[in-house]
């Protein structure tokens, strides 16, 4: 067997065992370079395929390969730049003619309100989102009875739907006996109102008592309605003492949806919670090369390049890019140029929203548990130090105040306080896990602040 029918061998086993999107993003353009009694040494693209080899399917290459050489011991990854030049041709070759087509617009099973565009196939895993990932497997699983409720948060666009449904479909698709239910929170509530005026509340409860799988995307809507969380708060523990599984995502942390009842909040805090955060750079581009196999979009790679460096946040925004480019390809029929992607992007991305003085100091009182005007007063508190800093940090960083406004807004200081503030945060976030996330938090709060 020659080092390259070894390979190929290896690979096909490991298509199997992983979704398509990983393995294009990890495996393509990976080669078997040399073989010793022991050792096999796989020639890899770049460092961050070697890192996310090395660390994720290691053990299971090794496993696959020593199925075919017993005697193999270790594997041995180095980085060949010639690789990523290959990564287009490779790929053109090896899909189908079907897959290439579009995607044929597929409806949404009316039993399960699923979307059977969602599913792990399609659905790339980076470091942001490697957590929820996991905890979903996870839960399909072992339905029921490990991680219950399984909670989801993150902002706006960052797959928790996609995470969501392809559960739903997953576990259909492995059993279609399981009654899987997907709803948001807010159709949840508009047919929970619609069964009180009509006096079919029996019916209603019925209906969602049976369910194996539930899945309520986006939970914090329900922040505020008292009924529907008395309905939420039966339904879950008629669910929950049955061993069915609830699956629930939010835009935020359980503890930071307001008007949200304590007993609910518990209830959602006592399982798997995972957050999704914004993706990497790589992922970024990962995500851009698989939505480009999907669309069949001629579109050079340096411009996926080029797109995942300047649309930083959100993956929604992502496709909408490659979207509008699509339909400017269709029109054009020539692979746009550089300069024409950068004119769709700059009319394309979303300028960040406006955040004010008086909303940052709320979210960060808030987070802390402390009062608004601890911050705002001349206290040396010992408790409020720290908060008052971060509120500085986030002053200068997400609203541009300037050190002499920013002092004396909080606890009427001078500029001195507020500069050394912003960079003893500046310099503590850069090696302090608990703090990036809790500023995370904070922004996540007031970014996408609730309208009451
Ligand atoms: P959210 O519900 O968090 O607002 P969505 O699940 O609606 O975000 O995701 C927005 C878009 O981005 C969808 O079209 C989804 O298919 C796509 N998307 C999100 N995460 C991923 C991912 N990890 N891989 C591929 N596509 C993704
Ligand atoms: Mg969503």
């Amino acid at each position: 067997m020659t080092n390259e029918e070894l390979w190929q061998k290896t690979l096909n086993e490991i298509k199997f065992e992983i979704s398509n999107a990983n393995f294009i993003t990890w495996f393509q353009n990976t080669i078997v370079t040399d073989k010793t009694d022991q050792k096999i040494a796989v020639g890899v693209p770049n460092a961050f395929v070697k890192e996310w080899i090395e660390f994720k399917y290691q053990k299971q290459i090794l496993k696959v390969i020593r199925g075919f050489l017993p005697e193999i011991r270790s594997i041995e990854f180095s980085i060949l730049p010639k690789l990523s030049q290959k990564i287009p041709a490779q790929i053109e070759k090896k899909s189908r003619p079907q897959e290439q087509q579009e995607m044929p617009e597929l409806s949404i099973d009316k039993d399960t309100n699923l979307n059977p565009r969602y599913t792990f196939e399609n659905f790339v895993v980076g470091s942001f989102n490697e957590l929820a990932h996991a905890a979903g497997q996870a839960i399909m699983n072992n339905l029921g009875s490990v991680y219950n409720p399984f909670f989801v948060y993150g902002g706006v666009g960052l797959g928790k739907t996609h995470l969501l449904q392809a559960i739903g479909n997953e576990v259909k698709k492995r059993d279609p006996q399981i009654k899987v239910k997907y709803i948001s929170s807010e159709k949840f509530t508009n047919e929970f109102i619609y069964a009180l005026q009509n006096n079919e509340i029996n019916y209603f409860k019925e209906k969602y008592r049976i369910i194996d799988l539930l899945i309520i995307d986006d939970i914090q809507f329900i922040s505020k309605k008292i009924q529907t969380q008395e309905e939420i708060f039966h339904t879950f523990n008629t669910l929950y003492e049955n061993n069915k599984q609830i699956v629930l995502s939010s835009d935020r942390a359980p503890k930071l949806i307001e008007g949200l009842e304590e007993r609910l909040r518990s209830r959602f805090e006592g399982g798997m919670i995972a957050d999704i955060s914004e993706p990497e750079y790589e992922a970024r581009l990962a995500i851009l090369h698989t939505k480009k196999k999907e669309k069949n979009l001629l579109i050079n790679d340096d411009m996926l390049e080029y797109i995942a460096a300047s649309i930083k946040s959100n993956i929604r925004e992502l496709e909408g890019a490659l979207n509008l480019i699509a339909v400017r390809l269709n029109v054009q029929k020539t692979p746009p140029a550089l300069n024409d992607i950068k004119d769709i992007l700059a009319k394309h991305i979303q300028p960040r929203k406006i955040v004010t003085a008086k909303q940052i100091i709320h979210a960060v009182s808030k987070f802390y548990n402390t009062q608004e005007r601890f911050l705002i007063e001349k206290t040396r508190r010992r408790d409020i130090v720290r908060p008052r800093q971060i509120a500085m940090y986030l002053l200068r960083e997400d609203f541009n105040g300037s050190y002499p406004y920013i002092g004396q807004k909080l606890g009427g200081r001078d500029h001195t306080t507020a500069i050394h503030s912003y960079e003893k945060i500046s310099r503590d976030i850069k090696k302090d896990k608990q703090l990036q996330e809790e500023i995370k938090q904070i922004r996540l709060n007031f970014y996408y602040a609730q309208e009451a």
